[in-house]
């Protein structure tokens, strides 16, 4: 697929159906990817912090918003071929994907954890939630949490805990994350329960 350089940044040029067949790839084939879906507010901070750049660039990028169409469209005169962003991305993926997966839900505080984990499955009842963890643990637990999650080998790890802190969760603990796909979902946890 083509890609844009936004920065240090390299973003994935793919049209909807694109991004899930590559989700649904990699799944299929149990090759383990990282995704990262990139807005202005993702841009800016990568732009300013070239640590959390270098995390970025160990993902695969894609684009969400006009944040990531306007600076496409200033450094290159073009722009992404569809908007991806995760709350329509997500559902999309799981309405779509015709695989049964074992979902993990990470991140959001716990009420609204608990009303997206209802929510999503009784919405896409194909797929089965193993298990969730709200996003608002200290550092010391993440790798007793890493290690639940990883007993539970789950196709699709969604991690809901904001830019930077979900992309940097994913980088740092790839190693000890036994998940096939992880993406860092932003808020969406606090929309599918709103
Ligand atoms: N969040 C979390 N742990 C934290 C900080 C945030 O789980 O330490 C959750 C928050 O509850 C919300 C989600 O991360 O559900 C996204 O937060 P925010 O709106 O700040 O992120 P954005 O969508 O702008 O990336």
């Amino acid at each position: 697929a083509g890609r844009l350089a936004i920065g240090s940044l390299d973003i994935l040029c793919l049209k909807r159906e694109a991004a899930i067949g590559l989700i649904r790839s990699a799944i299929s084939r149990g090759l383990k990817t990282d995704i990262a879906i990139c807005n202005a507010h993702t841009l800016v901070t990568a732009f300013e912090d070239p640590d959390y750049a270098q995390t970025l660039n160990k993902m695969v990028l894609l684009n969400d918003g006009i944040g990531a169409d306007l600076a496409a469209r200033f450094l290159h005169g073009t722009r992404f071929p569809e908007n991806l962003n995760g709350t329509d991305l997500i559902p999309a993926l799981l309405e779509e994907i015709g695989l049964p997966l074992r979902i993990y839900l990470l991140g959001a505080a716990p009420a609204a954890l608990a009303e997206a984990r209802a929510a999503i499955g009784e919405r896409f009842p194909d797929h089965r939630i193993v298990g969730s963890c709200d996003g608002y643990f200290s550092s010391t637990e993440s790798d007793r949490i890493c290690a639940e999650i990883s007993a539970l080998r789950p196709d699709l790890l969604l991690v809901a805990m904001g830019n930077p802190k979900q992309e940097r969760f994913i980088v740092q603990n790839r190693p000890f994350l036994d998940a096939t796909v992880t993406i860092g979902v932003g808020a969406l946890f606090d929309f599918l329960s709103g």
